[in-house]
């Protein structure tokens, strides 16, 4: 194991859903390939008169519902996700509209139709991977292969950390943070900021407005969705649920069962946003960006939190993120939806807690108990969709949250057997040692059962 270095900005993104290692990543992986060829010498660039791009496993298997030949194509013509407007990934979406990328030197025409759908089953190391060759003819002049790791990251061959600055406080696990707050009589959100600063070299401002940005951007999906009706984009037609949801609440002054259908309308509202394509945050992926949104919401309009509040709790929600991604999975395909929706629900939990002023051990708790009833969670999106089962698995996230806050805000600590850690590692375990059919390649599960769409 190694220390967490992990940015609060690197697991909350900006960009365009609906699947972060589906999106975002091949997005990230067209435009970075574009700037390495940039930095090519200019007689390899312009000797090209070929592009090849082949996308493989969970890409190949459910890259067409996700849309992810738009997000390539959107990449290699020098979109990143985060100042890419919806609408501009929409242009893509014709297969055999012709588009000139420039290599400085040369023009290829391509067209988003090109880009192939290759090997479900592979030996690469991840099975999301993205094949990049620039040809001239039959020979490859320059190959890059990129692998989308989840939540919107992207490696490749040769790939090599960047220099970050070292964390204040060094920590791999739940056990060792712990210790930090302990000897350091610190809280837990001073700590997530002291090392933000050290290992981004933002100051406390910055961070502060780049989550301000962040809860713009999720309470504007969850404001869009529960007053946009309509019929969600691809062939399921899924009509979208957040505005019924949202006017039986109001009509019930969210108050008892209103308060948990509003809940429920914030956490659609945000996923069916994502599943239109359009602008959301990963929390921590796309497929689980409704669940902190719709905590976020209730929290701001119904249980009267400030900024300040809101803030304490994202970080909170941060630290627990940082712990699955890197003692488990946050990708559905290398761990199932345990890894998306399940870690989100954790995120919430924490969240939620954290913002309210409780107690370290409450916030773990609530992270913990949140975590533990999504393990073994498969995905297995019908027809290679964000929409079925996931729209409603996020309200479901969301709703699981709050349970797991108040079990754990009710109840002694001294009731509580299981802490993160070991929830987090069964996690990975059952990952490991779940079938690869229920992770993200809707061959098997919800997607089988429904394949008339
Ligand atoms: S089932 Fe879960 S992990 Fe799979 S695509 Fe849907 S939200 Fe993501």
């Amino acid at each position: 194991m190694k220390t967490i270095r992990t940015s609060i900005f690197e697991l909350f993104k900006v960009g365009p859903g609906p699947s972060s290692s589906h999106t975002i990543g091949p997005m990230k992986a067209g435009y970075e390939f574009m700037q390495q060829v940039h930095a090519l010498p200019k007689d390899i660039r312009t000797a090209a008169n070929n592009l090849e791009v082949r996308l493989l496993g969970s890409l190949s298997a459910t890259g067409e519902g996700h849309g992810t030949r738009r997000a390539v194509m959107s990449g290699l013509l020098g979109y990143e996700p985060d100042n890419c407007q919806p609408n501009v990934l929409d242009s893509f979406e014709n297969k055999t509209t012709p588009f000139e990328i420039d290599l400085d030197g040369a023009v290829l025409t391509y067209h988003p139709g090109d880009i192939e759908f290759g090997e479900i089953n592979h030996d690469y190391p991840h099975s999301n991977t993205m094949i990049f060759r620039l040809r001239k003819d039959e020979d490859v002049l320059f190959e890059r292969i990129f692998y989308s790791i989840g939540g919107g990251f992207i490696r490749w061959e040769g790939w090599e950390t960047p220099r970050v600055g070292e964390p204040v406080y060094p920590y791999e696990n739940m056990a060792q943070l712990k210790e930090h707050l302990r000897n350091n009589g610190m809280r837990l959100h001073t700590l997530i900021l002291e090392n933000e600063k050290a290992v981004t070299g933002m100051t406390e401002d910055e961070i502060n407005a780049g989550l301000d940005h962040m809860c713009d951007v999720m309470e504007r999906a969850v404001e869009i969705g529960i007053q946009t009706e309509g019929i969600l984009p691809g062939p399921i037609g899924l009509m979208r649920k957040a505005p019924v949801m949202y006017a039986m609440a109001k009509k019930e002054h969210f108050q008892g069962s209103g308060f948990i259908k509003a809940l429920n309308a914030y956490a659609l509202a945000a996923s069916e946003e994502n599943a239109a394509g359009h602008c959301i945050v990963t929390a921590p992926t796309c497929g689980a960006a409704g669940v902190i949104p719709a905590v976020l919401f209730m929290l701001k309009r119904h249980m009267g939190a400030l900024q300040d509040e809101v803030r304490r709790g994202l970080l909170a929600a941060a630290a627990i993120g940082f712990l699955v991604k890197h003692n488990a999975s946050i990708s559905g395909a290398e761990v199932g939806c345990q890894g998306e929706v399940g870690t989100a629900s954790s995120m919430a939990a924490a969240f939620l807690a954290y913002a309210r002023g409780y107690r370290f051990q409450v916030t773990e708790n609530s992270a913990e108990i949140a975590l533990e009833h999504h393990l073994g969670l498969t995905c297995d999106p019908v027809g290679g969709y964000v929409q079925i089962p996931c729209i409603e698995r996020n309200a479901m996230g969301a709703v699981k949250a709050y349970n797991a806050y108040l079990i754990a805000s009710t109840l002694d600590e001294s009731y509580q057997k299981v802490n993160l850690d070991k929830v987090i590692a069964a996690m990975a375990q059952t990952g490991r040692d779940m079938s690869q059919k229920y992770k993200e390649t809707s061959q098997a599960g919800l997607a089988l059962s429904m394949t008339e769409c």
